[in-house]
This record gives structure tokens, C-alpha cells and sequence, in this order.
């Protein structure tokens, strides 16, 4: 049913919320079916929340 996973650049850019309208459907509904995926994109966001954190600072 899967043929292949989210990459890390995807996620990163759906966490980001910069992800086009047609491919966030896509992501949102492969992490539907997906428990893996849906774990590396906890991941990705407390890595992006960390990085935004920093670059926020940096102002
Ligand atoms: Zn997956």
C-alpha cells in the first residue's frame, strides 16, 4: 500500500508549514497510514523548533 516513505527534506518542510497545499495533502495522508513517518516528523519539528529558536535569537 506504501511504495515509499517521506524523505527527511519533506518533513522538514511540512513541520516548517512551507510545503505547497497539493504536496501537504499528500504528507498529511501518507502520515495517516503511517506511524513511522509520523515519528520522524516529531523528530523533524523539535529539530525546525530548535533551529527557529536560534535564528530568532540571532536578530
Ligand atoms: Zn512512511
Amino acid at each position: 500500500m506504501i511504495n515509499h516513505h517521506l524523505n527527511e527534506a519533506t518533513l522538514l518542510f511540512y513541520a516548517a508549514g512551507s510545503l505547497g497545499d497539493a504536496l501537504s495533502l499528500v504528507v498529511s495522508s501518507h502520515l495517516a497510514l503511517c506511524p513511522e513517518c509520523r515519528e520522524r516528523l516529531r523528530i523533524a519539528q523539535q529539530a525546525g523548533g530548535r533551529f527557529s529558536r536560534r535564528s530568532r535569537r540571532r536578530r
